[in-house]
């Protein structure tokens, strides 16, 4: 393992949450380590393999899948995280210098003002432990350090900076679709996004070819390795391939060391004055347990035993139908429209919010297979291909989940190639969440009587979207909860975490931008205590 094994901040995990964090301190003039389970990419790399991979279905093909750093695995569920619950949970995630965003869709949404304030409004829930004011400063910073192009729309969370991009121009189909469902008095409205809307940040405006998942090509689409790079140019030390496995503390608590292992197993201790866990929602709680002594037999920060529990998504239902127009569905990035009516509202109490979404993805791949399934071949195969394409719509939903203590990562006896223990899940939806997604299912039927569509496929399957929240909840009481409103772990004055894990509300949308902004608070809550 190269380089120096000492630095003022030691940074485990180097997606958008771990390389902010990196950036902006070693900007700052601090000597910072980073250390990453994956390797690094090329991005040309990533575009070969997914060019070469059999099956494009899979988003996570072109990434690396290394013994020593394993991920989810779409295409076989079980390989990596066990599941024990009574719901399947199936989230993805990626292991490589950037992590996740290099395949996400750029929807970057800030939370609303009652998101962080659930329990007192609606008497759901946990509150944040501050408003959404406080964290409004950062949300803008994160927009221009991803570079978001929105609308100009009052979206329901209100801001004191503009988007440092204008919004992308809207395709055909989201046109028509906010003419259609807007006179039916739906809010039918651009998605923020971080995709850039002309150059920004040394890198192109946005082609619309509709590859955002799982790469952008260009790089018009934010990533995270965008900040690991920036990092590193500010002095950082980046260490690929070390798999952090145990946090040492002392028995003050003081965090002393991180121990990573290469992939050979061979291991490092890495020790600084700051700690940094940013390793996502199910590796972050994974390492925290890991981490048992005799002084901390439950694992670190896991005082109030709340590390891995209140696990929380948004699960999401689906449908699909055919049109009695063609919309071409394909035309620009993979998602462009939201409908935002059910993000708030009294019905919070008895029901989860939600965020309906338009699907932009071109449908040809689902499309062609089901096709070729049925049978079909030569001109009437091509004839109906073009003809389904055109005149496919599909919707989607985010759903509201509330923290509930049996939903939670724990460590299971069967280990990875590293001799370290695999990520098991029990997860489970409650009545809260089924409410608010039997209305989506009303909704999305009357959305497509508007169209007059046929061959309905509803997915009610309330499956992951990939926002892992939860899992080191934040709190002011350290009975239950895992890290204080600086992030700062309970209990371990220096260690702090970064990322959706400690997020105790998601609301209803996706949860990156607030990541990001979470993460911009902590390197100036860490920069400040170095001083
Ligand atoms: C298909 C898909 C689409 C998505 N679309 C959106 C969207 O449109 N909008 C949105 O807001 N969100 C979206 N998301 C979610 C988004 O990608 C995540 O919220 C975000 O990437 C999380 O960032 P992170 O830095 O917390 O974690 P990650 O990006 O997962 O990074 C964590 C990093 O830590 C490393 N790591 C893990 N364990 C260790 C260890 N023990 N030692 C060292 N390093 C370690 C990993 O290798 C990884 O690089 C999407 C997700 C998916 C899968
Ligand atoms: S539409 Fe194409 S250029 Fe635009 S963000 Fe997606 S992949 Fe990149």
């Amino acid at each position: 393992m190269a380089g120096s094994t000492s630095a003022d901040v030691v940074v485990v995990g180097s997606g958008v949450a771990g390389s902010l964090v990196a950036y902006r301190l070693a900007r700052a003039g601090a000597s910072v380590i980073l250390l990453e389970a994956g390797p690094r990419l090329a991005r040309w790399q990533i575009v070969d393999n997914f060019r070469r991979a059999a099956d494009k279905r899979d988003l996570c093909a072109p990434y690396p899948l290394l013994p020593h750093a394993p991920r989810p695995e779409p295409m076989n569920p079980g390989a990596y995280l066990i599941d024990r619950g009574e719901t399947p949970y199936r989230p993805q995630y990626l292991r490589l210098v950037g992590g996740t965003t290099w395949h996400w869709a750029g929807a970057a949404w800030r939370l609303l003002p009652a998101d962080f304030r659930v329990r007192a409004l609606y008497g759901v829930g946990r509150d944040w432990p501050f408003a959404y004011e406080t964290l409004e400063p950062w949300y803008g910073q994160a927009e221009a350090e991803l570079g978001v192009a929105g609308p100009n729309l009052d979206l329901g969370s209100p801001r004191s900076t503009p988007y440092p991009m204008d919004a992308l121009p809207l395709s055909w189909m989201d046109r028509r679709v906010a003419d259609v469902l807007g006179a039916q008095s739906f809010r039918v409205v651009p998605e923020p996004m971080a995709r850039n809307s002309r150059p920004y940040d040394a890198r192109p405006a946005c082609c619309g070819n509709n590859n955002c998942m799982p790469v952008c090509p260009i790089g018009a689409l934010y990533h995270a390795a965008t900040h690991a790079d920036k990092a590193e140019r500010a002095g950082a030390t980046l260490i690929a391939q070390a798999v952090a496995y145990r946090i040492e503390a002392n028995d003050r608590g003081e965090i002393a060391a991180i121990h990573c292992k290469d992939p050979n197993g061979q291991s490092t201790r890495v020790t600084g004055r700051r700690f940094v866990i940013a390793a996502n929602g199910i590796e972050t709680p994974r390492l925290l347990l890991m981490s048992t002594s005799a002084r901390f037999p439950k694992g670190i920060a896991n005082g109030s035993d709340q590390v891995g529990r209140n696990l929380m998504d948004h699960p999401g239902t689906s449908v699909s139908f055919l049109a009695n127009e063609a919309l071409w569905p394909g035309r620009g990035p993979v998602e462009m429209s939201s409908i935002v009516d059910f993000r708030d509202g009294p019905f919070r109490a008895q029901q989860a919010a939600k965020k309906l979404h338009l699907s932009n993805a071109a449908p040809t791949l689902a499309v062609t297979w089901n096709l070729l399934a049925k049978g079909l071949t030569g001109g009437e195969l091509d004839r109906q291909i073009r003809e389904r394409c055109a005149r496919t719509l599909t919707f989607g939903s985010f759903h509201e989940q509330l923290p509930s203590g049996a939903n939670r990562v724990t460590l299971s006896a069967q280990k990875d190639a590293l001799g370290l223990p695999r990520p098991e899940i029990a997860y489970g939806i409650d009545d809260y969440t089924r409410r608010g997604a039997a209305d989506t299912r009303a909704q999305f039927a009357r959305i497509a009587g508007f169209f007059g569509g046929t061959e309905l496929e509803y997915d009610d399957t309330l499956g992951a979207s990939s926002h892992i929240m939860g899992t080191a909840i934040m709190g002011r009481d350290p009975r239950d909860s895992v890290v204080d409103a600086e992030c700062r772990a309970h209990g371990h004055p220096n260690l702090f975490i970064a990322g959706s894990a400690v997020m105790p509300a998601g609301g209803s949308v996706n949860c990156t931008l607030t990541i990001a902004a979470l993460s911009l608070r902590l390197a100036g809550t860490i920069e400040a205590s170095l001083k």
